[in-house]
């Protein structure tokens, strides 16, 4: 087999054996295969796609490209979620204590910070102490005694996926509808639970700009789970905003503890609610009704408070940090953004509004840089509300002093003011079950 001949045949618009996928995957892990014909490869996937076998098979060779999760010494339906990534999107740190509190098991490996949106590990890497790298039993043995265990991607799972994202983030190859569900679900399948339900975000502050592709993604995802005998459902939520008002790792936390204590925004707690009910469906604790009905019974009875205490207790952090969220230190230096004109918020360009977070210093611009765990920003309006010219729109912090202006630059032109008021948009906008 030839690597010519694969990528010559779906240059052409051909479909490619599970053979020749095999080949490419294998080679391409092992070292066999030259960057620049893989870069090849995608380029032709990129512009001819790929049907749902192909795409399965894809899946399947990346997940069997290296280690895959053992989870069956955690009793109980394990059920994992994940978010194709947002702007303030600090949903897993109120879903997973939900969830855990309606004893449903969560045994989840999250993400850093990925360009212009937030990683849940870094957001829990903010409380002191916490560890995210456990091994394998001791990860088994606080999943089994509280619930849940939220750690980051350790081990050899998915490397054909981890060395083919890193081509693709420099061959403007990432957009591409078959290779981002493949990636996404090859992790999830390697990761090793039951069920999962995917949150695929919509809108200027995500990867899918339209409706359109955004169900087709999730269409993709869903049937790939479904395939490999994983119960899969995913929802298309909004990303035309950022999630609740907090942007940045420790801001977050404390956004999320809020969340937790029912004081919390009211977008994110309508949707930690909708996602929690949905983890609770798919792990076949009763209708939606009565799943949502669960999932508010423990949002509101402190429940899931106990248990996100329990969990970072046994992750070595400092769980009076979040029993006082004032003990998080803040930034150096801040400054508030205000309104240049009178009017209604029309528009946030949310991928911006992230953008403007990373300058503070809340993200990575590389893989080396270090994280401000306390930078970040806190809005005080978003799309809708009235503002007047001088009216505070957003306070920014961050630990050095440069970093500001041209962050508030960014910011202001994400923020779009107009004479009236934008149509009310709703934040789940639709759901895909086989
Ligand atoms: N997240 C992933 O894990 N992979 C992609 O391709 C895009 C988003």
């Amino acid at each position: 087999m030839r690597m010519y001949d694969i990528i010559k045949a779906k240059r052409d618009g051909g479909f490619l054996a599970t053979e020749e996928i095999n080949h490419f995957i294998e080679g391409y892990t092992a070292g066999d295969i030259p960057d620049y014909q893989a870069s090849a490869l995608l380029m032709a996937i990129y512009f001819k796609g790929m049907n749902s076998r192909e795409t399965a098979d894809l899946t399947m060779a990346m997940a069997n490209s290296g280690e895959r999760a053992d989870l069956s010494s955690i009793e109980g339906i394990k059920v994992d979620k994940h978010s194709t990534g947002g702007v303030g999107d600090k949903t897993t740190l109120v879903i997973a204590p939900i969830v855990a509190a309606c004893g449903v098991k969560v045994a989840k490996m999250s993400g850093r910070g990925l360009g212009h949106t937030g990683g849940t590990v870094d957001k829990l890497e903010s409380i002191p102490g916490m560890q995210t790298s456990i091994e394998r039993d001791e990860f088994i043995e606080i999943v089994n005694r509280t619930g849940l265990c939220l750690i980051g991607q350790s081990g050899n799972f998915a490397p054909a996926d981890k060395k083919l994202y890193a081509l693709r983030d420099v061959t403007a190859t990432i957009e591409s509808i078959p290779l981002i569900a493949s990636s996404i679900m090859s992790k999830k399948i390697a990761a090793g639970s039951d069920r999962i339900l995917l949150d695929v975000k919509m809108g200027s502050g995500s990867f899918m700009k339209t409706y359109d592709d955004a169900k087709t993604l999730a269409k993709t995802m869903v049937s790939i789970g479904e395939s490999v005998g994983r119960r899969t459902v995913a929802l298309i939520t909004n990303m035309d905003v950022p999630l609740g008002y907090a942007i940045g790792n420790s801001l977050e936390v404390v956004e999320a503890v809020n969340t937790l204590k029912g004081i919390g925004p009211e977008d994110l707690t309508e949707i930690c609610i909708i996602l929690a009910a949905n983890m609770l469906y798919i792990a076949d604790k009763g209708t939606m009704d009565e799943c949502k009905s669960l999932a508010k019974q423990a949002l509101y009875s402190g429940a899931a408070l106990e248990c996100l205490k329990k969990m970072v207790t046994a992750q070595g952090g400092d769980a009076s940090y979040i029993t006082d969220t004032n003990k998080f230190s803040t930034a150096r230096y801040y400054r508030t953004v205000t309104a240049r004109k009178d009017g209604y918020i029309v528009k946030m360009d949310t991928e911006s509004c992230g953008i403007a977070s990373v300058m503070l210093g809340a993200g990575r611009a590389t893989k080396e840089d270090t994280i401000d765990y306390a930078a970040g920003i806190m809005l005080e309006n978003k799309i809708g509300a009235k503002v007047e010219r001088g009216e505070t729109l957003a306070t920014m912090y961050a630990e050095r002093e440069d970093v500001f202006d041209a962050a508030i630059e960014e910011f202001l032109g994400a923020i779009e003011i107009g004479d009236e008021p934008p149509e009310e948009t709703k934040i789940l906008l639709g759901r895909v079950e086989n």
